[in-house]
């Protein structure tokens, strides 16, 4: 299966920011971005000027780093906002949000997106009960996403019980029962990341 390979500091130095790749150590002293924060490679300081398609596609490419998507699944993001009602952006965003590995991210499950991704692969996690290990299943409003039963007592949950975890206000999350739900679709301002969605909007209808 195709992975992105780039280190993933590497990855948030290219893009100018913080994807939040790592789990604990981006919100530590050790985040890179904060001790190098300039463009990696032998050139990196030197590259200034951008053309407009390179500002669109370093947009498009955060995206994609930030939720560890590759391009062919992106596009099909595209085309379905294309399709649905509103502003084509926002409905990009809302679609890649609503992904299980980031909803379990998302609810504190997972300290990273790519740690979410490998818990939703290994089967850990149910949706309405049922097994669901594919990282790109779209969640609905009404879902209860929950740690499988017999995995709950694993020391990499344990942690979790009672624990106040932060999260968007589409989202519940009982860290007593570590069970969750889905309360809403989310919407552009549940969205924290710095993203200028036109911009992958103007790239994609060029
Ligand atoms: Fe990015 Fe996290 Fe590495 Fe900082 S520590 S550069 S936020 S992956």
């Amino acid at each position: 299966m195709a992975r992105l390979l780039d280190a993933k500091c590497r990855q948030c130095r290219r893009e100018g920011c913080k994807l939040f790749l790592k789990g604990e150590r981006c919100t530590s002293k050790k985040c890179s971005v904060e001790r190098k924060p300039m463009v990696p490679g032998q050139h990196g300081e030197g590259r200034k000027k951008v053309t407009q398609y390179g500002t669109q596609l370093r947009e498009k490419q955060k995206v994609k780093r930030a939720y560890g998507i590759l391009e062919k699944q992106f596009k099909i993001y595209y085309d379905q906002a294309e399709k649905m009602k509103g502003i084509v952006g926002e409905n990009m965003l809302s679609l890649i949000e609503r992904r299980l590995d980031n909803v379990v991210y998302r609810m504190g499950i997972g300290s990273s997106r790519a740690e979410s991704r490998q818990i939703v692969n290994h089967g850990h996690i149910t949706v309405n009960g049922k097994r669901v290990d594919i990282p790109s299943f779209s969640v609905k409003v009404g879902d209860v996403i929950a740690i499988k039963e017999n995995k709950k007592n694993l020391e990499m949950f344990k942690s979790l019980r009672g624990m106040k975890i932060v999260m968007p206000k589409w989202l519940e999350f009982n860290s007593d029962t570590l069970t969750g739900k889905i309360v809403a679709l989310p919407e552009r301002d549940d969205i924290d990341m710095n993203i200028r969605e036109h911009l992958i909007i103007e790239l994609y209808s060029r």
